[in-house]
């Protein structure tokens, strides 16, 4: 990225000069490799500034562009807030929405999607991990299913991608959304994958001016994102197998580490069905307030990175019916690159402690 921030300095968009094609090849070559990540053709990627846009661009894009006769989306009840508000945004300007439950587990069923789609459906929008639980949602059958209904699919899946398989031709995606940050790429940049072909999908812009992105995304590239998001997707794709295993066994660790010590532990969300570096528990009743501020050390999170300021219930535990004492007392673990089994051993160790130390004080 760094070459991009100051000697290579064109405008991707400035044919005029050897500067701006040099930006363009860079930026080009990033959108093949993260096409090459979802098994997408480049000019099917419009790069946006990541998941939250992505996800407003494809939902906005496709009811607006669908015509009066079908004025129908689905989402789940489980989706981020950029879905979820924007549902809502668009159910405010007169689109009909209908909100597909999950069971306990929190795996979206595909009957469930199948219930309420109608003839005037127009979209599908569920997310392919979570990012409470990181729970999976069968995206193959749900896709299967739209495809055979002319409905487009949409998928969020910044969770997903990097860490799992995502491919838009055998999952039958028609949008997906990613963001740069979550596979160890730069903040600040995103994607959207538009199918092109097959079905082509009908997207009206949410902002205008020089056409960039096919015209669905006008604006300057940050061409230092750009190359630096196209170079993590191409990692990530390099090490996923491996590392998928190495996280699903550190998680087991952890899990059992944790279990071993603390009797009343609860999993929230399926263990299968479910990203390997994922771990969200709670320990009975116990807050997790005053369990966070004693492992301040520790990247630990209750609920979603950016719920963790206001204090209200997770959407996503109370649509699992995970009980309110559970909810307020819900711990989220991310495993990631880079940790070690001796990381493992010693949040296992703090986590017991803080957990003991605390249940002792209100006995
Ligand atoms: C992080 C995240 C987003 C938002 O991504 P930004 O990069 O903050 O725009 C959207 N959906 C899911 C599932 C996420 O985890």
């Amino acid at each position: 990225m760094l070459p991009f921030f100051t000697a290579d300095f064109g405008n991707a968009a400035s044919r005029s000069h050897a500067f701006g094609w040099a930006a363009d090849a860079a930026v080009e070559a990033a959108r093949q490799q993260v096409a090459l990540l979802i098994g997408a053709t480049p000019k099917e990627i419009v790069f946006t500034s990541g998941a939250t846009e992505s996800n407003n661009l494809a939902l906005f894009g496709v009811m607006q562009a669908a015509g009066a006769t079908k004025r129908h989306l689905v989402i789940s009840a489980i989706e981020h807030a950029s879905v979820l508000e924007t549902a809502a945004a668009l159910s405010s300007a007169g689109f009909e929405v209908s909100t597909v439950g999950v069971p306990s587990d929190g795996v979206v069923r595909v009957s469930d999607v199948e219930a309420v789609l109608r003839p005037d459906t127009a979209l599908v929008s569920i997310m392919a991990a979570n990012n409470e639980i990181g729970t999976l949602a069968p995206l193959e059958a749900i896709g299967e299913l739209c495809r055979g209904r002319g409905v487009y699919f949409h998928t969020d899946a910044a969770q997903a991608a990097g860490k799992i398989e995502i491919d838009v031709q055998r999952q039958h995606l028609d949008l997906v959304s990613l963001t740069a940050h979550k596979l160890y790429g730069p903040k600040g940049v995103g994607a959207l994958y538009v199918r092109r072909r097959d079905p082509r999908v009908r997207l009206t812009p949410r902002s205008f001016g020089g056409g960039h992105e096919r015209g669905f995304r006008s604006g300057t590239l940050p061409v230092p994102l750009i190359v630096g998001f196209g170079r993590a997707c191409q990692l990530a794709a390099e090490v996923m197998p491996e590392e998928a295993a190495r996280l699903l066994s550190l998680r087991t660790r952890l899990l059992s580490g944790l279990a071993g010590s603390l009797p009343g532990l609860v999993v929230h969300g399926d263990l299968e069905r479910r990203l390997p570096g994922n771990l969200n528990v709670s320990f009975g009743e116990l807050e997790a307030e005053p369990l966070l501020l004693s492992l301040r050390d520790f990247a630990l999170s209750s609920g979603a990175a950016c719920a963790s300021a206001t204090l209200s219930p997770s959407h996503v535990l109370r649509a699992l019916g995970v009980p309110k004492e559970l909810i307020h007392g819900s711990l989220r673990f991310g495993l990631g690159r880079g940790l070690t089994e001796d990381d493992i051993d010693l949040v296992v160790l703090r986590v017991v402690a803080a957990v003991s130390k605390l249940r002792d004080l209100l006995a």
